[in-house]
């Protein structure tokens, strides 16, 4: 029985007009809706009862749904829609994800079949199950669930695609469509779950700020310096830092036109930094307290490059050590306190010395804290500004620099980084 066979029985059945039935069932046709429930779906839709499968989930607006519905059918309009693979019950899925909106609100989704819809589709979704995500509730589309075109479009204040600023990117985001320059790029054999793997990381920028990046699937248009269009990406957190990820979903097209990147980290107090979580690049002024042990000569395990105490690695035993330079200081400026931690070439600036010059003073002091000591003498009780990536974990709040400069109101500072200077 074909569909108008099936239309005509239909409309006679509800006292529906026949062109109508028809058009509904091939809308649900379209999104590979098999007949049979198409058909149960526009007999609800005409008032014709549920056909006996059982109750009709109620309609709702997104603003009213809680993590405690049952199933509900919403009428919606997509915003965006990612695809990503991941691993169910030891099967590899397929699944698009991404968010839905109407007049009252927004809503993630995830879809567990390929419904075929798009950003800008007006839906309804009948028959979504409810699950909760991270506190939030969210729509999960599978196979007793119907897609069917909207009768009406649906309006919505909320911009339709995945289109985004680097600065309005957040963790969980998915679906998104970023415009980037790729600052940097590295190749990495990582060991996953099927072996081991070739990913690439990096960091993209864009005029509004600059974000972490890892490929799962290296895609060969990934060079420092491209300009590039990278669609369909998801964000996640690493240590309160969202950072961006491809997939073989993404898509990466070259740039005729450069990105402009900026140069700008933005300002904040100590506290309203530690407050967002994390922040790939920012600037922070404040006073150094104390020059924290672990700080000056170092030395480092040569397999994991962890910090290593008498010749010992936590995960890899007695090791023969590499001597490093590294600084980890206490800073406040009144809001809160975060760690600094100044990598070997800022160390080296501050301590006014390579690492050559921090062994020969350690030889000759036969004590490696003499270079701590002389960095402490120079930085505790003095006023910095420090640029950097700041992440939050459950240790505390660290900012790793890439910039350490004297505050521009501590004239003491800005001397003794003068002083430095000359003695290199
Ligand atoms: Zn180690």
């Amino acid at each position: 029985m074909d569909v108008t066979d099936r239309a005509e029985e239909l409309a006679s059945d509800l006292g529906a007009d026949t062109a109508e039935v028809k058009a509904d069932l091939e809308n649900l046709l379209e999104y590979s809706v098999p007949l049979d429930e198409a058909v149960q779906s526009v007999r609800r839709k005409h008032g014709g009862g549920d056909g006996g499968t059982g109750a009709t989930p109620t309609s709702v607006d997104l603003a009213e749904i809680t993590t405690d519905h049952g199933n509900v059918t919403v009428t919606v309009r997509v915003l965006t829609r990612g695809t990503r693979s991941i691993r169910y019950q030891g099967d590899d899925l397929t699944i698009h994800e991404g968010e839905l909106a109407d007049e009252t609100g927004t809503i993630d989704y995830t879809a567990w079949q390929d419904f075929g819809f798009e950003p800008g589709d007006s839906l309804t979704i009948g028959n979504a199950g409810i699950r909760e995500w991270e506190g939030a509730p969210e729509l999960n589309l599978n196979e007793s669930t119907t897609v069917a075109i909207a009768d009406e479009p649906v309006a919505v204040d909320q911009s339709v695609g995945g289109d985004r600023d680097l600065v309005e990117i957040d963790a969980g985001d998915r679906g998104r469509t970023v415009e980037v320059r790729v600052l940097e790029v590295d190749e990495k054999t990582i060991s996953g779950r099927d072996g081991e793997t070739d990913i690439l990381e990096g960091v993209l920028g864009d005029e509004t700020g600059k974000l972490p990046f890892t490929d799962w699937d290296p895609t060969p248009a990934l060079e420092a310096g491209a300009d590039v269009r990278i669609e369909d990406v998801y964000a996640r957190e690493f240590r309160g830092v969202p950072s961006i990820n491809l997939t073989r979903f993404s898509t990466v097209t070259p740039l005729s036109e450069s990105i402009a990147v900026t140069n700008e980290a933005p300002h904040h107090s100590i506290a309203a930094a530690v407050d967002t979580g994390g922040i790939f690049d920012v600037t922070v002024t404040g006073t150094v307290l104390e020059v924290r042990d672990g700080s000056g000569l170092i030395e480092r395990c040569p397999k994991c490059g962890r910090v290593i105490q008498n010749g010992q690695c936590r995960s890899h035993g007695a090791v023969d050590g590499e001597d490093d330079l590294r600084v980890k200081a206490i800073f406040d400026d009144g809001t809160d306190t975060v760690t600094v931690v100044l990598d070997d070439e800022l160390t080296a600036d501050v301590y006014g010395g390579g690492l050559d010059d921090a062994l020969a003073a350690a030889t000759e002091a036969m004590d490696k804290d003499v270079v701590a000591e002389s960095i402490a003498a120079d930085l505790v009780g003095r006023t910095y500004t420090v640029r950097g990536s700041l992440s939050v974990d459950e240790y505390g709040a660290t900012l790793d620099a890439t910039d350490f400069e004297p505050a521009a109101e501590d004239p003491a500072a800005a001397a003794r980084a003068a002083l430095a200077e000359v003695r290199e």
